[in-house]
């Protein structure tokens, strides 16, 4: 039999997991019965299961044999949100619901790992499950890698998938190189004199600084950065200032700086700190910018890629196989086990209802099959791919 054939054993499997896991939601940092449920299935399959400290993420990883080492990374948690699907399966917690695939993502991990666990004749090596909790706002993949998933044995590549409703049922959506942008929480807080409003000789005007500041921070990605690097550089908060007829002394605003390349990223981080000193001090005030690094880019393996790209298009055909034209500069918390090891991050087509993070997201369950069956053969074949570097 082949493998897509043997693989149909354990589609049933998925979509039942997927209908419980849907049913019973828990948002981010909650996902304690998830997680629960999560480890009875693996445990039942014979696959040893760790847990992380501070979070409820968990990991089984199946050995069968000397070999390399894949790992597939799932998502815990779901979204403070009321569904409204009219689905039969829909959430059964009120303000719940699995409404950015996270359930589908879980389900074809358990899949896949039933499936490799099953058939240890056509395979050797590690396949570490990863499901990792709080994706939707930590992001914690941090604290796993920190709490060493990434090693013992050291993974040689990871895969991860997520549905996308905004390509066609069963399509390949992905890129070779970076597909997801780096992200930096930016804090400035402009210091100017207070004083009456009718008086303005007599203080140094906080609001009127920033308004030049943020002018000349939107000139360094226009004139610092070439226009075929992407960056996003977005204040969403300004806060300063009480009445009408007072000088504001002080004013604070928070912000987001995306970017791809990491000299980019360096450089920006630089020229962010200097103009906003530098216009301040101009102006008579002072400016300080806090710049927090949150995530980073997720960049596909070149080589890897080539070898999930080709199992895919071998699986799915031409037609269904859509090329990311241009890396995202959302995040995506898949970024920190791509700090250690090679990886490949790829959408799964699922079309039909309305976006991820909407009451109505619904995902065409055809997917699920097309789902199981490419990462069981994506995780084949870079098992082989490897074996042969070695
Ligand atoms: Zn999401
Ligand atoms: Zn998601």
């Amino acid at each position: 039999m082949n493998i897509r054939e043997s693989v149909r054993e354990v589609i049933p499997y998925a979509i039942e997991m997927r209908h419980e896991i849907h049913r019973h939601p828990e948002v981010s940092g909650s996902e304690r019965e998830t997680a629960a449920r999560i480890r009875r299935e693996l445990e039942a399959m014979g696959i040893p299961v760790r847990t992380f400290d501070g979070c409820h993420s968990l990991m089984g990883t199946l050995r069968n044999g000397e070999g390399p080492c894949i790992a597939v990374r799932a998502e815990l948690d779901a979204l403070p949100i009321q569904e409204n699907t009219g689905l039969s399966f829909a959430s059964e917690t009120p303000g719940v619901m699995h409404a950015c695939g996270h359930d589908v993502h879980m389900a074809l991990a358990l899949a896949s790992a039933k499936w490799f666990s099953t058939h240890p004749d056509d395979w050797h090596g590690t396949i570490k499950f990863l499901f990792e909790s709080e994706e939707e706002t930590i992001g914690g993949g941090q604290r796993m890698v920190a709490q060493g998933c990434m090693e013992d044995p050291k993974v040689d590549c990871i895969l991860g998938q997520h549905v996308n409703p905004n390509y066609p049922v069963n399509s390949f959506y992905s890129r070779c190189g970076a597909v997801n942008g780096a992200s930096d929480d930016l804090k400035l807080t402009v210091h100017g004199t207070g004083c009456h409003g009718a008086y303005p000789e007599k203080g140094v005007d906080a609001i009127v600084i920033t308004a030049q500041i943020i002018s000349a921070l939107q000139t360094l990605v226009s004139r610092n950065i070439s226009p075929f690097d992407p960056v996003a550089l977005t204040f969403g908060t300004v806060r300063g200032g009480t009445v009408q007829n007072i000088i504001c002394g002080e004013v604070e605003l928070t912000g987001t700086l995306r970017t791809i390349r990491p000299e980019t990223r360096a450089l920006l981080n630089r020229r962010l700190v200097e103009t906003t000193e530098g216009v301040a001090t101009a102006m008579g005030g002072s400016a300080a910018m806090v710049i927090e690094p949150s995530y980073g880019a997720v960049v596909n393996d070149p080589d890897a890629y080539r070898v999930v790209e080709a199992c895919a298009r071998e699986f799915l055909g031409d037609a269904l196989m859509v090329e990311q034209q241009a890396p995202s500069l959302g995040v995506e918390s898949f970024c920190y086990f791509l700090d250690h090891t090679p990886g490949v991050y790829y959408d799964l087509g699922c079309g039909i209802g309305t976006g991820l993070h909407t009451p109505t997201f619904r995902v065409d369950e055809d997917v699920i099959g097309t789902g199981v069956t490419l990462q069981v053969m994506a995780v084949l074949k870079l098992l082989e791919f490897e074996q042969a570097k070695r």
